[in-house]
């Protein structure tokens, strides 16, 4: 399939690193030896978190990972409590103690004011939402002939394959979600792709009405397929809330809740994988307001509803931007982008939501609230855009001479 002489070359002139993440079909007994390969991991990073722990509280050093390997692992094999961590593969318990390793630097990089501050690691639970191992080169796992996915001391696991792979992936993590979905994880470095020039350049904005607004005056509104899945989560929270507390059928109905939550995670990241990658591949550059800033205008509730999914898309356009040699810019600052008239630049002082059209009292354009803003966040970025794109009518002149106000003479448009 691949020339890993022609990959590995690729990969050291151009490393990005990319996660592939497919469904698994494990069989009845392939997730009983993930839940053991799960439960192992979990009791050597407890083991591991616990001995420094101690080690902390009665003053002694800061016990290196490879003492700890060596004790919690290969030691601890030998004695009757844990001699069951044999029956995994001991990869996945090395990395486990690498993922606490992490936990713990992030932790101190926090005090050190090198990145935002973080709790310290804490104690791993078999009612933990999230359950995950992984498998590096070292374990020696494989993709058969046949398409599944060969976990040591676990078997050859049904894979649903919907995309290919760029190149052969060195890591493996396997992953049970809180629905009791099984996944596997991929990190690939593949090599940049190259895209055909695109000229036109875009301006986002990010906005309630509708998901996204571009400068060009498109309106991009969520797919069916999510608000489908958004409608079958609500209504299997409304039959959670009705279900009489510690009954079975709760128990069932909060099963479905979850299951529900995790489609319209999925169906979401469907959609802003879709969209971003429409944006990047049509633009050769692409602003968006920087969400921070943007935040500051909305309320509460909508921020919390939204700003998730935003960034979550804006940082898809980001990385697929630098993947494929696009331009990918932020506006920082504070820009009133649904105040100033896009086609003549007139500051026109805020406006409540509902209204959708106005009129520049400069220049009489009529301008679309939305597309206005895009076109705005598209210039700040200092991005070639027509601001033809949000105006519902160019304000050709005399007629609109009652409206504009205290700007009667009409300005030539620095856009046209
Ligand atoms: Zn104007």
């Amino acid at each position: 399939m691949f020339s890993s002489a022609l990959i590995s070359r690729l990969c050291t002139v151009i490393g990005v690193q990319l996660r592939y993440s497919f469904r698994l079909y494990p069989s009845a007994g392939q997730r009983t030896a993930l839940a053991r390969a799960f439960g192992c991991a979990r009791v050597v990073y407890n083991d591991a978190l616990r001995a420094r722990e101690t080690a902390r509280s009665e003053g002694l050093p800061f016990p290196k990972t490879g003492k700890l390997s060596k004790q919690l692992i290969t030691e601890a094999k030998k004695t009757p409590e844990r001699a069951w961590l044999g029956e995994v593969s001991a990869v996945i318990l090395q990395q486990s103690l690498r993922d606490l390793d992490s936990a713990y630097k992030n932790f101190f990089d926090g005090l050190k004011g090198k990145r935002p501050r973080m709790g310290a690691p804490r104690y791993k639970s078999r009612k933990d939402t999230r359950q995950a191992v992984r498998f590096t080169a070292n374990a020696r796992w494989s993709i058969t002939p046949g398409g599944k996915l060969r976990l040591p001391k676990i078997g050859d696991v049904k894979v649903k394959w919907s995309r290919s792979l760029p190149s052969v992936p060195s890591t493996v993590t396997v992953v049970k979600d809180s629905a009791g979905r099984y996944f596997a994880s991929f990190v690939v470095t593949g090599p940049a792709e190259t895209l055909p020039e695109a000229t036109p350049e875009i301006g986002i904005d990010l906005g309630l009405t509708h998901f996204a607004v571009l400068s060009d005056g498109t309106k991009i509104d969520s797919p069916r397929f999510l608000r489908r899945a958004e409608k079958r989560l609500k209504k299997a929270q409304r039959a959670l809330s009705r279900k009489e507390k510690g009954s079975k059928n709760r128990d069932r109905a909060r099963h479905k809740v979850a299951r529900a939550h995790a489609q319209v995670a999925d169906a979401r990241r469907e959609f802003h994988h879709q969209l971003s990658t429409r944006l990047i591949r049509e633009n050769q550059a692409v602003a968006v307001e920087d969400l921070a800033v943007k935040g500051l205008a909305r309320t509460r509730l909508a921020k919390s509803v939204h700003d998730a999914g935003w960034s979550a898309f804006v940082a898809m356009l980001e990385y697929k931007a630098a993947r494929y040699g696009r331009t990918f810019v932020r506006v920082g600052r504070f820009e009133p982008t649904s105040q100033v008239c896009s086609a003549c630049g007139m500051q026109d002082g805020p406006k409540p939501l509902h209204v959708r059209v106005w009129t520049c009292r400069a220049c009489g354009a009529v301008l679309d609230r939305d597309t206005n803003a895009a076109v705005n966040v598209a210039k700040a970025a200092g991005l070639a855009v027509s601001a033809h794109g949000a105006q519902v009518r160019p304000g050709p002149v005399p007629a609109q001479r009652g409206e504009a106000g205290t700007h009667p003479t009409p300005q030539p448009s620095t856009a046209r």
